[in-house]
């Protein structure tokens, strides 16, 4: 794995399945980002109103609740910029029409980078794989290329007013064994933790959860080569140019 090079990086889109999705993989990421200046966007497909039935929190209430959740973990890591696409959680499908909404978004926010799932299923590590997280990340990067760059895909966007842009490379999350980069995340891991126990509705241990952050991220500056007391994030790098 290499350090993520983010030299020239001025917006960065990120679009997930879920409300946590993010924090879980890139809020320390993104707070690195931000830190440096780069504005970070989010897109959110669903409401995760589909998560917490064991909750108690009645279903109506979900989707709302979520998105406030999420944008206040965004605020954590400099993010002030949230898109909610509004699509059923737990039935995400990447069809046409999805792609066409993130080409919107894509058009709109002119990012120089698309951070996403990844659309292959990891077979050793299947949570990861949510039928959501395989469908937003196709539609991403269907989106990413050819959509948002080819001026005849979605006319109707054009009508908008909407020109084609061309993102230079797509950063997937995959899990660190088909990651191809990491970001030191050493400065930034407090945040990452507060940004996940944002979402409380899905997260009611604040206790399991910084141990699982710490010692995860931990693993990936291991696998990076790091030193003792760093942790990381990882992704891997499609270049879309
Ligand atoms: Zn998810």
């Amino acid at each position: 794995m290499e350090e993520l090079d983010l030299t020239g990086v001025e917006r960065v889109l990120v679009v997930m399945a879920h409300p946590d999705d993010v924090d879980f993989g890139f809020a320390g990421s993104v707070a690195v980002m931000t830190d440096a200046g780069i504005e970070v966007v989010y897109c959110l497909v669903t409401d995760g109103d589909a998560g917490g039935s064991e909750t108690g929190i009645l279903r109506g209430d979900m989707a709302p609740m979520r998105r406030d959740e999420q944008r206040a973990a965004a605020a954590i890591v400099g993010v002030h910029d949230v898109h909610f696409l509004g699509y059923p959680d737990g039935r995400l499908e990447a069809t046409i029409e999805l792609r066409k909404d993130l080409t919107r978004v894509i058009r709109k926010v002119r990012p120089n980078r698309v951070l996403t799932q990844s659309p292959d299923r990891n077979w050793d590590r299947i949570y990861a794989s949510h039928p959501d997280h395989l469908a937003a990340g196709e539609a991403a990067v269907c989106a990413v290329y050819p959509d948002a760059r080819n001026r005849w895909a979605h006319p109707e966007l054009a009508d908008e007013g909407l020109e084609p842009w061309t993102v230079d490379a797509l950063w997937l999350g995959i899990g660190h064994d088909g990651a191809t980069h990491y970001v030191d995340i050493t400065t930034a891991v407090d945040r990452k933790i507060d940004a996940l126990l944002s979402h409380k509705s899905q997260l009611p241990d604040p206790g399991a959860t910084e141990t699982m952050v710490r010692s995860w991220t931990g693993a990936i500056a291991q696998a990076a080569g790091l030193p003792e007391g760093r942790v990381a994030e990882a992704m891997r790098v499609v270049n879309t140019r």
